[in-house]
């Protein structure tokens, strides 16, 4: 993230250190925001993961993971912040490292990239779209998940859950769809 003094419009926020001479001027790296979405089929007898906890439910997610549509979403979201493609690319459902693989694990690689980059994440806010069951009563346990994987406060992780008024194919309850928003800030 370093910009020339001639395309630097920011120097006047005072993160940028005075140009001298042929010196280019270091600018401070800004916060990044991303957006993620995910989509599921639903099939009967899987097991349903969400948000990294397992819900009784009599369908889970067709997947070559355990299917979880909100870390999905997540990771490809904290990707997305900085530009560094989505989860297919980093985890290809073709690969058999990722076969059944715990989504956890995939939050967990993915915020070690972030970090890697030199952000942290700043907060999390994520819908889910479910017709059935209410997961209402989850949420905590999924924030307290998501908060400890990737070392934040878990008041600064949000999740909204809505049904789509039997709508689509999330109100015919063939699916889920997670649609998440994240903002990494630059460490230190
Ligand atoms: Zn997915």
């Amino acid at each position: 993230m370093k910009k020339t003094a001639a395309t630097n419009t920011q120097a006047s926020h005072g993160n940028a250190a005075p140009a001298s001479g042929n010196a280019v001027p270091r600018v401070d790296p800004l916060p990044r925001i991303g957006n993620g979405f995910d989509v599921h089929a639903l099939a009967p007898g899987l097991p349903f993961f969400l948000g990294g906890v397992r819900i009784a439910h009599s369908k889970g997610c067709i997947a070559h993971s355990d299917g979880d549509c909100l870390l999905h979403a997540l990771c490809d979201a904290m990707l997305g912040a900085l530009a560094l493609g989505d989860i297919g690319k980093h985890f290809p459902d073709t690969s058999d490292e990722y076969k059944g693989i715990d989504s956890k694990i995939l939050l967990k690689k993915t915020y070690e990239l972030i970090r890697k980059a030199g952000y942290i994440p700043g907060n999390v806010d994520c819908t889910v779209y479910l017709q059935a069951p209410k997961i209402s009563h989850r949420i905590p346990e999924m924030r307290a998940v998501i908060a400890g994987i990737l070392e934040m406060a878990p008041d600064a992780v949000s999740i909204k859950a809505t049904t789509t008024e039997r709508l689509g194919f999330v109100g015919r309850e063939e699916g889920i769809a997670v649609q998440v928003t994240v903002l990494l800030w630059p460490e230190g």
